[in-house]
């Protein structure tokens, strides 16, 4: 910088020094341009006071020469001559006297004389125009002297004191024939009327010049015309010949020529001096200096102010140049020190914000440079760190030794970069605070290589330090748990060898650690490399993925353990955790045979159910057929009432087994509500009027009450039907008289629209306290020996278990002696309403109880069955309305529909041996004219499924043993319509 300011300031000398120098030249040609224009233009003004001297001298001689030409004229004339010579001897002459004054007067008029007149040879007045005869004496003696000339004369300027006035006269002398003067005419001139202004005046406008005629008199010169600048100074002003330095001195000394002095007024003059030809003046023709030079100054003045405007324009130039390109430089100078500065900034910024402290120093260790962080840390600022040495600044000790580590600075220079200087630093701050701190050095190099400083970094590991105690703690700890621990532990290495084996390893290993470590782990285990535990462990190794597996040992002593294993990648190799779960393995697979078992047992108990069903529907198929016949056909009272008792006993038998297939079919899991658009005010409707015939028979009123017309919703027809008969049936059971009130509403609860059934009775009420139990299997309010109610306890339990499974609740209210109240609901699909109403035209309308006859025209029907018994309650059911041909079996169907057109078949599955129903069914379904024939499962296989799989078969509709007629006769009038 200073450099640059020296080049700068010397730049600017050498830039004024060229200046002052071209300065000097356009002043040198300013003044050589000014004097060669003074000089010429000198030589000019003296031209032309020259021509103006010549002009005058010209003129004035002219007139002189005019002037004797009129005397001339005048005194020669023939006539002159010979009036003057006459007028001279006889002078009383009148009338010569007044020619010759006629003469004389013509004369002056003609050539504007001051005045004519004639004199003597000595002087006298002899004849004059204005008649006055007084003439000066000077004037005489003049007259006298210049006729004795014998020729024309000039008398000089004289003052004439008779006059008082100037005069100049002409004296022409008059000759006789002999030549002598006898007389001679003055001429006498005013020299103001032209003498005086033909000097004085000045061809060209001038404030200064004038003309003056002097003459010398004595020591003196004399003024003879009027000054220009002094008035009254003809023939009376006059100078000392000593006065050299006046021009007229000079003409009268005899200088011709120019002269430079001073005139009368002590102005510098020029002047030209000349004496007057045929007189005794000298003429001086001057002007002012001042007056000349004037015209000189303003050229000089030009001249000067061009060379100024010119020096100062180069100046400006100059300047404009200097300053412009020092504005340039200064630019540059400016957007280079910006960039220095940006980037120092920048460097400055990016140190702050690196999160090091950085310190840099020169080669003897001085500090050149801390950031904000190295600050903070040292404690000591910037300014007042800047200069000192490093290890003033940095003073560090080793954590373990406690020595003090100098030197950092000659360390660096010495080995290039190092890094964590000294272990386990410390950094002692200004205020002798200590902090932990990592910190690397590094040489700084310049351009061609050397070093010239270096920079050290370093940061606080307090934080760092402390963590890594802890871990260390930690580490230790970790290491206390995984030896202590349970589960077994091993790390084996990248190389396969054991690195690591807690105790709880060396139980499962049933070795010793020592045996193991450092060894390889096949070697350890020989044949292992052929397990699915080394595939995994070598695949966690590899791919570096965690793997887990649990597997059987067999140990070399022929045992067996059980592990669960994961093996973990980490760092060092795998680590392999087990967990010994032998007797937990044998625990599960005890349990799993007691599944296994439990299942078989299940199985046997669905095939014991399913065989159990069967076989008591077939007989009650029977019983409950033929004593139904009794009862409707027998006219025998008492056979009757036995048929009754029979026909009923058999009923409620089947209500038995029904109730217990079904409860053990829902405990199976197996039951799943169906989804289907139902209309509860129908269902509840259909299985109040099924009761009704009963409660008519106690003498109790049933009714139905609903605040609305239609409720559909999605839900599983059976299962309701099931529990509102259930609840109606039991309310019937328990009350001897009075009602039962059987209510429908829906209503919003919580935003879900819910269906709500109550069955209301006036019966025997329930206890409070029987209130849970009577939902169990199996209870009763009252039950052993004293139970005064038939049934099974199953009913509220199924109730209770269908409610759940259509998501509803149930639950009882009621009073001993006043009547219990039963309130079930269940969620309607509200958004699927609309739906459901849309369709709701579709839906089956439930048939009619009421007992069909069968057509008129007997329809042929095939029954296909092997139990004598069926055979005959369907004959003895169906032969007033139908033509019924058996078959026995199955193959004997498939034949008899082959030869005969039935319209009907009813069709038992379970047909002994050989082919069974449904393989009939589809044998019979493969001929052409049975494609639609509807073929009905009339079968004693009553379980859960078994009505879609007949369905699925190919069989048109089904209907179980045992069945009453009117379901018989519904069955068939839904297949066979009225013709
Ligand atoms: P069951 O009716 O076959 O005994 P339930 O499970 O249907 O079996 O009923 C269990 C018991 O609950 C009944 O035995 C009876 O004691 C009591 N119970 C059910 N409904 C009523 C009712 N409407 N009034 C009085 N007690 C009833």
């Amino acid at each position: 910088m200073r450099l640059k300011l020296n080049i700068d300031i010397s730049k600017k000398k050498h830039t004024i020094i060229l200046i002052i120098c071209i300065s000097i030249l356009f002043a040198v040609f300013g003044f050589l341009f000014y004097n060669y224009v003074e000089t010429h233009f000198r030589e000019e003004k003296q031209h032309e006071l020259k021509a103006i001297a010549d002009l005058k001298i010209n003129q004035i001689a002219q007139w002189h020469n005019d002037k004797i030409g009129n005397a001339d004229v005048l005194a020669n004339s023939p006539f002159s001559k010979k009036a003057v010579q006459e007028l001279v001897i006889n002078s009383n002459n009148l009338s010569l006297k007044e020619s010759l004054k006629e003469r004389m007067l013509l004369c002056k008029e003609s050539y504007n004389y001051e005045d004519i007149f004639l004199v003597s040879t000595n002087g006298k007045m002899l004849l004059n125009i204005a008649n006055y005869h007084n003439l000066d004496i000077t004037a005489i003696d003049k007259y006298s002297m210049y006729i004795a000339k014998k020729k024309i004369s000039f008398t000089d300027f004289y003052y004439c004191p008779t006059h008082k006035k100037i005069h100049y006269d002409i004296v022409s002398p008059v000759f006789n024939e002999t030549g002598i003067p006898v007389a001679a005419f003055i001429m006498r001139i005013d020299p103001k009327d032209y003498l005086y202004p033909l000097i004085e005046t000045w061809p060209t406008p001038s404030l200064t010049s004038e003309t003056m005629i002097v003459r010398k008199e004595n020591d003196s010169v004399l003024y003879l015309n009027e000054t220009r600048f002094l008035k009254n100074t003809a023939l009376i002003y006059r100078n000392s010949l000593n006065r050299k330095d006046l021009p007229s001195v000079q003409a009268v000394l005899g200088y011709k020529g120019i002269f430079e002095g001073v005139d009368y007024r002590n102005n510098k003059v020029l002047a030209d001096i000349r004496p007057v030809p045929g007189t005794p003046w000298f003429m001086v023709t001057k002007v002012d200096q001042s007056e000349i030079y004037s015209e000189l100054y303003i050229i000089a003045g030009v001249i000067g102010g061009f060379i100024v405007i010119l020096i100062l324009l180069t100046s400006a130039g100059f300047f404009y140049f200097y300053s412009s390109r020092n504005k340039n430089i200064y630019l540059d100078l400016y957007n280079k020190e910006k960039e220095l500065w940006q980037s120092q900034e920048k460097f400055k910024v990016t140190l702050d914000s690196i999160g090091d402290a950085v310190i840099t120093t020169n080669t003897n260790g001085n500090i050149e440079y801390m950031n904000t962080m190295a600050e903070n840390l040292t404690g000591w600022s910037y300014r007042d760190a800047r200069g000192r040495k490093l290890d003033e600044i940095y003073p560090i000790r080793n954590e373990e030794t406690g020595n003090k580590e100098n030197n950092v600075v000659q360390k660096v220079m010495k080995h290039g970069i190092i890094k964590e200087l000294a272990n386990h630093t410390i950094l002692i701050c200004k205020n002798g605070k200590e902090i932990p701190v990592m910190d690397t050095g590094a040489p700084i190099f310049n351009a061609d290589g050397s070093i010239i400083g270096i920079v050290l970094a370093f940061q606080d590991e307090t934080e760092k330090r402390s963590q890594q105690r802890l871990l260390k703690e930690s580490e230790k700890r970790y290491r206390t748990t995984l030896d202590n621990m349970l589960e077994g532990g091993q790390i084996i290495g990248h190389d396969w060898r054991y690195l690591y084996l807690n105790d709880t390893a060396d139980i499962h290993n049933k070795r010793p650690k020592e045996e193991l470590l450092g060894n390889k782990y096949m070697d350890m285990w020989p044949g292992i490399e052929q397990t699915e535990v080394f595939v995994k462990i070598k695949k966690s190794m590899e791919e570096r993925i965690p793997q887990k597996m649990v597997n059987e040992f067999i140990y070399p002593d022929g045992s067996i353990g059980w592990f669960e294993l994961s093996f973990q990648p980490v760092p060092e190799g795998i680590f392999i955790l087990s967990n010994d779960i032998t007797e937990q393995r044998r625990a599960v697979d005890e349990i799993v045979k007691a599944k296994e078992k439990a299942e078989e047992m299940n199985r046997l108990k669905s095939s014991f159910l399913a065989n159990m069903s069967h076989e008591l529907r077939t007989p009650m198929n029977g019983i409950l057929g033929f004593s139904e016949i009794l009862q409707l056909e027998e006219k025998l009272d008492i056979v009757r009432d036995i048929a009754n008792v029979i026909n009923k006993s058999g009923k409620r038998l089947m209500n038995t087994l029904n109730s217990i297939l079904n409860l053990s079919h829902i405990e199976s899991g197996e039951v799943k509500p169906e989804s289907q658009i139902v209309n509860i005010i129908d269902v509840v409707y259909n299985s109040v009027e099924l009761i009704r015939n009963e409660a008519d028979k106690k003498g109790l009123k049933l009714y139905l009450e609903s605040n609305v017309d239609s409720l559909y919703t999605l839900s599983d027809e059976r299962m309701l039907s099931e529990i509102i008969s259930n609840l109606i049936n039991n309310a019937v059971k328990f009350t001897q008289e009075g009602s039962i009130k059987v209510n429908i509403s829906n209503e919003n609860i919580d935003s879900l629209e819910w269906a709500i059934i109550e069955v209301t009775d006036t019966g025997i009420g329930i206890e409070e306290s029987d209130y849970g139990r009577i939902f169990d299997e199996f209870r009763q309010v009252s039950e052993g020996l004293s139970r005064s109610f038939e049934g099974t306890g199953l009913g509220l339990t199924i109730c209770k278990k269908y409610v759940n499974l259509l998501k509803g609740s149930i639950s009882v209210k009621s009073k001993i002696n006043e009547g219990s109240v039963f309130t079930f609901k269940i969620p309607l699909e509200v958004e699927k309403i609309s739906d459901i109403i849309n369709k709701s035209e579709d839906l089956e309308k439930p048939f009619s109880e009421e007992i069909h006859t069968l057509h008129q025209n007997k329809p042929f029907l095939l029954y296909v069955e092997d139990d004598p018994t069926s055979i005959q309650l369907i004959d003895m059911f169906l032969r007033d309305n139908c033509t019924i041909d058996v078959a026995t079996n199955a193959e004997q169907a498939v034949k008899k529909a082959k030869g005969n057109n039935y319209l009907m078949i009813l069709m038992d599955i379970n047909l002994g041996k050989g082919s069974n129903g449904i393989d009939a069914t589809r044998e019979i379904r493969k001929l052409a004219n049975y494609k639609d024939t509807p073929i009905i499962a009339v079968t004693a296989f009553a379980m859960h499924g078994d009505r879609d799989e007949f369905l699925e078969s190919g069989c048109t509709d089904y209907l179980s043993k045992p069945f009453e007629k009117n379901e018989l006769f519904n069955i068939i009038n839904k297949y066979i319509k009225n013709e």
